[in-house]
Protein backbone atom coordinates (compact mmCIF):
# COMPACT_ATOMS: atom_id res chain seq x y z
CA UNK A 1 0.00 0.00 0.00
CA UNK A 2 3.22 2.14 0.29
CA UNK A 3 3.43 2.13 -3.48
CA UNK A 4 0.48 4.28 -3.98
CA UNK A 5 1.37 7.19 -6.17
CA UNK A 6 -2.15 8.71 -6.62
CA UNK A 7 -2.94 11.63 -4.28
CA UNK A 8 -4.56 10.89 -0.62
CA UNK A 9 -7.85 12.40 0.62
CA UNK A 10 -6.75 14.54 3.64
CA UNK A 11 -9.30 13.08 6.34
CA UNK A 12 -10.97 16.33 8.27
CA UNK A 13 -12.51 15.79 11.40
CA UNK A 14 -15.78 16.42 9.42
CA UNK A 15 -15.45 13.51 6.95
CA UNK A 16 -13.80 11.12 9.49
CA UNK A 17 -17.17 9.07 10.05
CA UNK A 18 -17.24 8.25 5.87
CA UNK A 19 -13.43 6.90 6.27
CA UNK A 20 -14.07 4.75 9.11
CA UNK A 21 -16.99 3.83 7.77
CA UNK A 22 -15.48 2.65 4.56
CA UNK A 23 -12.03 1.19 6.03
CA UNK A 24 -15.16 -1.02 7.52
CA UNK A 25 -16.17 -1.79 4.48
CA UNK A 26 -19.41 0.46 4.84
CA UNK A 27 -21.05 3.42 2.73
CA UNK A 28 -22.39 5.92 4.92
CA UNK A 29 -23.76 9.47 4.33
CA UNK A 30 -25.39 12.14 6.22
CA UNK A 31 -28.86 12.14 7.07
CA UNK A 32 -30.47 15.43 8.32
CA UNK A 33 -32.43 14.55 12.03
CA UNK A 34 -34.36 17.08 11.08
CA UNK A 35 -36.17 16.18 8.18
CA UNK A 36 -34.61 12.86 7.77
CA UNK A 37 -32.82 14.21 4.02
CA UNK A 38 -29.55 12.43 2.57
CA UNK A 39 -26.81 14.87 2.32
CA UNK A 40 -23.63 14.13 0.46
CA UNK A 41 -21.11 15.59 0.13
CA UNK A 42 -20.87 16.08 3.79
CA UNK A 43 -22.35 19.94 4.51
CA UNK A 44 -23.19 21.77 7.60
CA UNK A 45 -26.63 22.72 6.66
CA UNK A 46 -29.48 20.94 5.27
CA UNK A 47 -30.43 21.87 1.42
CA UNK A 48 -34.11 20.32 2.13
CA UNK A 49 -34.90 22.38 5.74
CA UNK A 50 -31.68 24.36 6.77
CA UNK A 51 -31.23 22.42 9.59
CA UNK A 52 -27.77 22.22 11.00
CA UNK A 53 -28.15 18.76 12.34
CA UNK A 54 -27.03 15.83 10.89
CA UNK A 55 -26.26 12.11 11.75
CA UNK A 56 -24.26 9.29 9.15
CA UNK A 57 -26.26 6.47 8.43
CA UNK A 58 -25.50 3.50 6.68
CA UNK A 59 -26.87 3.21 2.67
CA UNK A 60 -26.73 0.25 0.80
CA UNK A 61 -24.22 0.67 -1.72
CA UNK A 62 -26.57 0.22 -4.89
CA UNK A 63 -27.28 2.68 -7.47
CA UNK A 64 -26.70 3.80 -11.39
CA UNK A 65 -24.15 5.60 -13.21
CA UNK A 66 -26.21 9.24 -13.39
CA UNK A 67 -23.06 10.33 -15.45
CA UNK A 68 -19.47 9.76 -16.17
CA UNK A 69 -16.22 10.71 -18.19
CA UNK A 70 -13.55 9.12 -19.30
CA UNK A 71 -10.01 10.56 -18.49
CA UNK A 72 -7.78 10.26 -21.58
CA UNK A 73 -4.91 12.63 -20.68
CA UNK A 74 -2.77 12.52 -17.59
CA UNK A 75 -3.22 15.04 -15.60
CA UNK A 76 -1.26 12.78 -12.52
CA UNK A 77 1.52 10.84 -13.01
CA UNK A 78 0.23 8.84 -10.40
CA UNK A 79 -3.09 7.91 -12.95
CA UNK A 80 -0.48 6.94 -16.04
CA UNK A 81 -0.83 3.55 -15.85
CA UNK A 82 -4.70 3.71 -15.42
CA UNK A 83 -5.59 5.96 -18.99
CA UNK A 84 -7.97 5.34 -19.82
CA UNK A 85 -10.47 5.56 -16.80
CA UNK A 86 -13.46 6.38 -15.84
CA UNK A 87 -14.71 8.84 -13.47
CA UNK A 88 -18.43 8.52 -12.38
CA UNK A 89 -21.27 10.41 -10.93
CA UNK A 90 -23.31 7.01 -9.30
CA UNK A 91 -26.79 7.94 -7.84
CA UNK A 92 -27.24 6.00 -4.85
CA UNK A 93 -30.96 4.09 -3.96
CA UNK A 94 -31.35 7.09 -1.73
CA UNK A 95 -30.88 9.60 -4.24
CA UNK A 96 -27.41 11.14 -3.20
CA UNK A 97 -24.86 11.73 -6.02
CA UNK A 98 -21.15 10.39 -5.30
CA UNK A 99 -18.09 11.15 -7.55
CA UNK A 100 -15.92 8.03 -7.47
CA UNK A 101 -14.51 5.46 -10.03
CA UNK A 102 -16.24 2.46 -11.69
CA UNK A 103 -13.69 -0.50 -12.32
CA UNK A 104 -13.89 -3.90 -13.98
CA UNK A 105 -15.38 -2.35 -16.93
CA UNK A 106 -14.04 -0.90 -19.96
CA UNK A 107 -14.69 2.71 -20.11
CA UNK A 108 -16.44 2.20 -23.31
CA UNK A 109 -19.10 -0.16 -22.03
CA UNK A 110 -19.92 2.30 -19.59
CA UNK A 111 -23.73 3.54 -20.14
CA UNK A 112 -25.75 6.10 -18.25
CA UNK A 113 -28.36 4.22 -16.02
CA UNK A 114 -26.01 0.94 -15.63
CA UNK A 115 -26.72 -0.53 -11.94
CA UNK A 116 -23.60 -0.84 -9.82
CA UNK A 117 -22.42 -1.27 -6.42
CA UNK A 118 -19.89 -0.27 -3.88
CA UNK A 119 -16.20 -2.07 -3.43
CA UNK A 120 -13.52 -0.91 -1.05
CA UNK A 121 -9.87 -0.31 -1.85
CA UNK A 122 -7.32 0.32 1.01
CA UNK A 123 -4.66 2.61 -0.39
CA UNK A 124 -2.72 3.09 2.31
CA UNK A 125 -3.02 2.65 6.26
CA UNK A 126 -5.47 5.03 7.00
CA UNK A 127 -7.84 5.71 3.98
CA UNK A 128 -10.08 3.05 1.94
CA UNK A 129 -12.18 4.46 -0.86
CA UNK A 130 -15.57 3.44 -2.07
CA UNK A 131 -15.44 2.96 -5.83
CA UNK A 132 -17.96 1.21 -8.01
CA UNK A 133 -18.36 -1.94 -10.22
CA UNK A 134 -21.00 -3.15 -12.69
CA UNK A 135 -23.98 -4.73 -10.19
ZN1 LIG B 1 -33.40 18.68 6.69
Amino acid sequence: MTTYKKPIPTITPELRPFFTAARNRQLVVQRCTACAAYRFPAREICSNCLSTTAEWVPVCGRGEVFSFNVMHQVYHPGFADDVPYAVVVVKLEEGVKMISNLVGVKPHDIRIGMSVRVVFEDISDEVTLPKFVPA
